[in-house]
């Protein structure tokens, strides 16, 4: 326990009481001692087909014996090409361009740079501001950290987060409670935007990017009419529309994307985590055709169009691990089961609405929060709360007050049933 640096973790708690997994099956981790704790975090949010898929791990075992790597970098291979095409069928038209990165954070970073990049490719190259919004994260990389809107992921890195501006958060108290989208502010709460534009100048904007669910905040679900009307004032006003779905993605929403969930298709779609059901570091960005084509098109023969890329972009491990798990994700029909799965889920944590250290619960398709009510020094309970989900044998990932179930779509009723028994019981003996 010497030497290791542990990320987003108090330290010296950790090496005092540390909480190591061993092995994990289906939706199931256990720990050093063989112990089983249910996994309805996904691990995080990575995992919806379930843990060490045999034929993911067969998948990356041929590749790394047939070729291991290929640089990125004016060479490539077959399977990233495959991989594009079968992201592309997964989708919604148009946007069907991808480039391929190795995590959410690269991701995000990558899109900014798409959409700097497009702009300068059509001759507005003041636009270089972007609009994202409060509660929003975006990884941790300097870019994101910029668009980030949890307190805690910015204050610390000063000058090299400004260039973007926020927009106000989608939770509203007339929408408490609601399953699904709520009904009330949508449209008012996107017109947050034009007070930006006015304030700063549509000329000098390139992007705004937001989450279509707020994921890690605690799950915040757009009202009805909010990312329509983002998208209109977008078209409106020739800003680009970015929707992070790196947790979205996947069928955690319903459908493949949350942009199909919504019917709202951005121009922009960023992707991690699922893509390899965890499996191995592996990302993307969906791009237009009209937005890659300018951009491709604006550069002189033989000349670099876009100065960005990294080492394992594309990797061909990371390339097999996606085929194999987009393969599961078809023949399991693996989206059905998480949209069937889903009302059961969400009426299930709805009956802990009733205890009274609980302020809310929310959700959509397999994405739920269990927020509760803080005492008094923010997160404090919800520290406490996931300790003691880990010793009662639940995993699930908390931010601040908020618990955060998103379980994987193999869940069956009984493990709904049981991670709603292992949080009340723990959420009645909290303190
Ligand atoms: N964007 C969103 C919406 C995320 O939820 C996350 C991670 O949870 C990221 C970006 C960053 O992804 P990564 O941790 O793979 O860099």
């Amino acid at each position: 326990m010497e030497h290791q640096w542990l990320p987003f973790t108090p330290n010296r708690e950790f090496i005092a009481d540390p909480k190591m997994f061993g092995s994990a099956k289906d939706a199931w981790f256990y720990d050093l001692d063989g112990r089983p704790i249910l996994d309805a975090g996904s691990g995080l949010f990575t995992t919806p087909a379930g843990h060490c898929r045999r034929e993911i791990a067969d998948a990356v075992y041929a590749q790394l014996q047939e070729l291991d790597f290929t640089p990125s970098f004016l060479r490539s291979h077959p399977k990233s090409f495959m991989l594009a095409n079968r992201l592309a069928e997964l989708l919604p038209a148009g946007l069907d361009k991808l480039f391929f990165v190795s995590s959410g954070s690269e991701a995000i970073d990558t899109a900014m740079k798409i959409c700097l990049t497009y702009h300068r490719a059509r001759k507005d190259a003041s636009r270089t501001m972007f609009v994202s919004r409060e509660r929003a994260y975006h990884g941790v990389n300097f870019g994101g950290v910029a668009l980030a809107g949890m307190i805690n992921n910015r204050r610390h890195f000063g000058g090299i987060v400004t260039g973007a501006v926020h927009m106000r958060h989608t939770w509203l108290p007339d929408n408490l409670n609601v399953t699904g989208q709520g009904l009330h502010g949508g449209r008012e709460l996107a017109d947050d935007l034009l007070r930006l534009i006015q304030l700063h100048g549509a000329e000098n904007i390139a992007a705004c990017v937001v989450e279509p669910v707020a994921g890690s905040t605690g799950v915040l679900v757009p009202p009805v009419g909010y990312l329509e009307r983002l998208r209109e004032l977008c078209t409106a006003h020739g800003i680009l529309l970015v929707f992070d779905e790196v947790i979205c993605g996947f069928g955690r929403t319903g459908e493949n994307f949350a942009s199909q969930t919504f019917g709202v298709t951005p121009d922009i779609i960023t992707m991690a985590k699922a893509i390899t059901n965890g499996a191995i570091p592996m990302a993307a960005v969906a791009v237009s055709r009209t937005v890659h084509d300018t951009i491709v098109n604006a550069a002189a023969d033989g000349a670099i169009e876009f100065f960005h890329g990294y080492t394992w972009s594309a990797h061909p491990a990371a390339c097999a691990a996606a085929l194999a798990t987009l393969d599961i994700y078809r023949d399991d029909d693996l989206f059905a089961r998480g949209r069937a799965m889903s009302p059961i889920l969400l009426d299930a944590l709805g009956s802990l609405r009733e205890l009274p250290l609980v302020a809310e619960v929310r959700g959509i398709g397999m994405l739920a929060c269990v927020e509760l009510k803080s005492d008094g020094a923010p997160g404090r309970r919800g520290h406490l709360f996931q300790k003691r989900l880990y010793d009662a044998g639940l995993h699930l990932k908390t931010t601040g007050d908020n618990a955060i179930v998103s379980p994987p779509f193999i869940f069956t009723a009984e493990q709904v049933a049981q991670t709603v028994q292992i949080l009340k019981q723990t959420i009645l003996e909290l303190p």
